[in-house]
């Protein structure tokens, strides 16, 4: 594990209900939401994450009520902003687990910018994206991952553009850990969580989360027969290609860890650095400089 790897206390084990705030979700009932908070408290009780050592960070939406709902340190920031908030904590407290937590609009418009560079930096903290595709908190309009054809409250003859697959883009722009998974199966994405918090890098997580009130009953069970759940050890999740082939919307929709590259953490390359500097190997940007001044 890496230093920056979830703080484990061994002499006292969390239980889910211990990360639970007493606030209660304002969530529809029915929304997929609840699953995947109902999942985070089994993962951070799975990994006993402490709480003082433990950030939940979000931007605007339904899901980004998240950390009013965990008892940890939290965040709920502005549309978009997540991951600048979350790197902000990460950088500041390095021991910190942090997990970002937003949905599809959040994080594919307005927040779509910060993505790439989060994933980049390949800091250690996982984002968890709560995809319904559509703005559920602003009442129903077309979102970066709405269907085609769609229609909604701003596509009314059927939306134009074409949707955005948030999984092919993570590995587009080279997210180290990217996992889908679905919001009615707590189970699975719970065991995808610890996974992905255990991932020493930027993990990204696609939860497909029911919007019940704007996208109707049974959202996803059309994709049910498709949908293919992925045993550990049936794909080879360190091969690009096949990743690339699993992320794809096709006769099959893979459920599961897609890709995982081991590649040095943002920190663990700061540290060397640090550390080279501090012992003399490394030279000052003055002395690179001095070197071919006459
Ligand atoms: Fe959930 Fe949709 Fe209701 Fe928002 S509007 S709480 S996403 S069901």
């Amino acid at each position: 594990m890496s230093s920056n790897s979830p703080t484990i206390d061994h002499a006292c084990q969390h239980k889910p209900k211990d990360y639970k705030r007493a606030l209660k979700p304002v969530w529809c009932p029915g929304c997929g939401d609840y699953g995947v908070v109902n999942a985070l408290y089994k993962t951070m009780a799975d990994l006993n994450l402490q709480r003082e050592d433990l950030a939940v960070v979000s931007g605007i939406g339904c899901s980004s009520r998240i950390p009013g709902y965990v008892n940890a340190y939290g965040f709920n920031g502005v549309h978009g902003r997540a991951l600048t908030i979350a790197t902000g904590v990460k950088l500041a407290r390095p021991e910190t687990t942090v997990i970002i937590c937003g949905g599809d609009g959040d994080g594919l418009a307005i927040g779509m910018g910060h993505f790439p560079h989060a994933a980049r930096r390949n800091l250690n903290m996982t984002y968890i994206m709560m995809d319904n595709r559509i703005y559920g908190l602003t009442k129903g309009q077309m979102s970066p991952t709405t269907e085609h054809d769609l229609r909604t409250k701003t596509s009314t003859k059927g939306n134009i553009e074409q949707p955005i697959n948030p999984v092919l883009l993570a590995l587009s722009v080279g997210v180290t850990f990217v996992a889908r998974t679905v919001g009615t199966n707590i189970k699975h994405m719970s065991e995808i969580f610890k996974q992905a918090v255990e991932h020493n890098g930027f993990s990204f997580v696609h939860v497909l989360s029911p919007c019940i009130t704007f996208r109707g009953k049974g959202q996803f069970d059309n994709l049910e027969s498709r949908t293919h759940f992925l045993e550990p050890g049936e794909h080879d999740v360190t091969d690009f290609r096949e990743a690339h082939e699993k992320t794809m919307f096709g006769e099959k929709l893979y459920m599961g860890v897609l890709y995982q590259q081991k590649k040095e953490s943002f920190m663990q390359r700061y540290e060397t650095i640090r550390n080279d500097f501090m012992q003399g190997s490394r030279k000052t940007v003055v002395e690179v400089v001095d070197e071919f001044l006459p």
